[in-house]
């Protein structure tokens, strides 16, 4: 790894990130918080402060210790939570509650279970006022596009988890959204199906005009999906770091041994799980990070 740091772009990485910052802002996130107030009363802050904004297509993951408020920061740009400050934009409009500018596939399997196949991905498209046959033969399409066209007409107790998870998606997607949100999408699954879902999912995000926020609490995950990292640390939630991943693509599982992931991996794990001596000099640092970090990445370091 020497001579590598978690900053240190090739040229294919650089002019990956130019192009990308040069297509317009999908989505931005501006001084989100968030404050529960718990049964006794208490407030609990889960989010604190957060800024950032991703360009169209870009892939970006959220990760960041248990607790740190990953499903709330995703909950409140599904619009399915409300913030208690701050604005969520998506193509510049202020969010005010779920719309169907944005998919979200969660990490439970939330697939109708008395609906076919082919109607859970039709759904959407029907409670949206396309008449049932065109919506079916749409759904179709995306059945096809994950490879389960042959399932159509299974239901989704007799599919495998990650079957169940590739319908999710083509379910979340049908309507069209611009942007796909993931809470943990996969971490039920078991490695090697796990493996094969990043793989579909890299594929499809290839082939249509998304921009994905993927929550995940795996680091290699993050690393192999992400163009940009969001590191969130916790009590309250806030923005430890934003990282554009080095490795380039298209990438392999074989590049996990290679040092631009080792160099990111390395970084991750000491912002998330910093030393103990370390812990208060990283609390001390946070703000100039944050302000650093508040650009959403503009400069390429
Ligand atoms: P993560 O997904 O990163 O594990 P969450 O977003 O689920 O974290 O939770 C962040 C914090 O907010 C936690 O301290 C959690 O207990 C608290 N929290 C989440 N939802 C609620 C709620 N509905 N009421 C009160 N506190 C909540
Ligand atoms: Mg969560």
């Amino acid at each position: 790894m020497e001579g590598c740091d978690y900053r240190t772009q090739c040229e294919p990485v650089r002019a990956r990130f130019a192009k990308l910052k040069g297509r317009e802002v999908a989505l931005s996130v501006e001084n989100l918080g968030k404050v529960f107030r718990a049964p006794d009363g208490r407030a609990v802050v889960a989010l604190k402060g957060i800024d950032v904004a991703t360009h169209r297509r870009e892939f970006l993951c959220v990760v960041g210790p248990s607790g740190c408020g990953k499903s709330t920061f995703v909950r409140i740009l599904a619009g399915l939570e409300t913030a208690t400050s701050g604005v969520v934009r998506v193509g510049g409009v202020p969010v005010s509650g779920p719309g169907s500018d944005r998919g979200m596939v969660f990490q439970g399997y939330t697939l109708f279970p008395w609906l076919t196949v082919l109607r859970n991905v039709a759904f959407g498209l029907e409670e949206n006022g396309t008449p049932r046959r065109e919506a079916e033969r749409e759904a179709g399409q995306w059945l096809a596009l994950i490879g389960l066209e042959s399932f159509a007409e299974s239901y989704p107790h007799q599919l495998s988890g990650g079957m169940k998870q590739r319908v999710a998606i083509a379910r979340a997607l049908a309507t069209r959204p611009r942007i796909l949100l993931m809470d943990e999408p996969f971490s039920a699954l078991d490695t090697q199906s796990r493996a094969r879902m990043q793989a579909y999912l890299i594929e499809i995000w290839k082939k249509i005009d998304i921009t994905i926020v993927f929550i995940t609490h795996d680091l290699d995950e993050a690393i192999h999906l992400a163009d940009r990292i969001l590191v969130l640390k916790a009590h309250p939630g806030a923005v430890a770091e934003l990282i554009e991943v080095p490795v380039p693509r298209p990438r392999s599982h074989a590049q996990a041994l290679g040092p631009e992931f080792r160099a990111t991996r390395a970084r991750l794990d000491a912002l998330i799980h910093p030393p103990e001596d370390e812990a208060e000099a990283e609390e001390a640092g946070a703000s100039t990070l944050v302000t650093r970090m508040t650009p959403a990445g503009d400069e390429v370091e």
